[in-house]
């Protein structure tokens, strides 16, 4: 017998919802902004669930800034969100080799951009790679032998317009050659959306290529993993049932928001269509969806 899967229902309680939670997770890309554009009305719904006393927390799964880059993103919206409130994939990196008490003497290999780089440093890690190592070629040459070092005990491999088969390569000798060396992803995002013309190659593209190499699956730390979930609600002593998590994508948000036991609330300002939603292709259904954020504010009177 196949169970038929009622679709979400649109979100008319909006009262109702807001009551019934302490913290907003919002996810940022298609919901606080697209881009480098603010999506209409965020600043006021932002203030109108401060001023009900709600926590706000907001979860991004792209790596290339850090929290202190994201907070300048921010400011420079206008929008007053201190770096603490921040949990990006680059700094849940960085917070779960702190996590596990990663030796200070090993190394970590970074395929990535600025963001992990950054937070590995203010973590006190030892680390190396980055977009440098985009400038790397392979010449081949007969008996050419690529070295790596042994110290190496994590490769943290994340979104790279950088990538190449240098990085592949290196990432690859270290996670298989060794002993107990980490494949931590950032995230596994299939497509992100760069530019509003179409859909880009996301951080799952460089993931991708380091589990063809190594055979292994990584360790992933972004959504819809439950570390950075389980992290923030820990750091702030929240309930996960007090939360409710708010993502324009299903397969990271919304599974995000069910994989930690959260109420959920899709919205369609980002890359998910109510077609897409409802399609019986998809199994993954929030609490309830909505249009944007604004939505949650008080309906004027005309
Ligand atoms: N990764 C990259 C490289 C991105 O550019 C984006 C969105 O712009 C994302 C991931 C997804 O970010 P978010 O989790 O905020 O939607
Ligand atoms: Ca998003």
């Amino acid at each position: 017998s196949s169970v038929i899967r009622a679709s979400a229902p649109k979100l008319e309680n909006v009262d109702e919802l807001i009551d019934s939670v302490e913290t907003f997770l919002f996810d940022c890309d298609g919901v606080i902004w697209k881009g480098d554009k603010l999506i209409d009305g965020v600043p006021e719904t932002l203030d109108m669930l401060r001023s009900k006393g709600k926590r706000l927390v907001f979860v991004t799964n792209n790596s290339t800034k850090s929290r202190k880059q994201y907070g300048k993103k921010f400011e420079t919206l206008g929008l007053s969100v201190g770096e603490e409130e921040i949990f990006a994939s680059s700094f849940a990196a960085a917070a779960y080799l702190k996590s596990i008490n990663f030796p200070k003497d090993k190394k970590v290999y970074v395929i990535g951009e600025d963001g992990i780089l950054k937070e590995l440093e203010l973590a006190g890690f030892q680390y190396f790679g980055g977009p440098a190592d985009g400038e790397k070629k392979i010449e081949l040459k007969p008996g050419l032998l690529m070295e790596h070092d042994e110290n190496v005990g994590a490769v943290v491999v994340g979104f790279d317009r950088y990538f190449n088969y240098y990085k592949v390569q290196y990432g690859t000798l270290c996670i298989r050659e060794n002993p107990g060396c980490l494949f931590i992803a950032t995230n596994r995002d299939a497509v992100t959306h760069l530019t509003d013309a179409q859909e880009w190659a996301g951080g799952g593209s460089m993931v991708g290529a380091l589990c063809g190499s190594t055979q292994r699956e990584p360790l992933v730390v972004g959504k819809p993993s439950t570390f950075m979930m389980d992290y923030l609600a820990n750091e702030f002593g929240i309930s996960k049932s007090q939360i409710c998590m708010v993502g324009d994508r299903l397969d990271t948000d919304i599974l995000f928001g069910q994989n930690g036991g959260c109420k959920t609330l899709l919205v369609l300002s980002g890359v998910t269509t109510l077609d897409m939603l409802q399609s019986p292709k998809n199994s993954i259904q929030p609490d309830f969806y909505t249009n944007q954020i604004s939505d949650l504010l008080p309906i004027k009177a005309a």
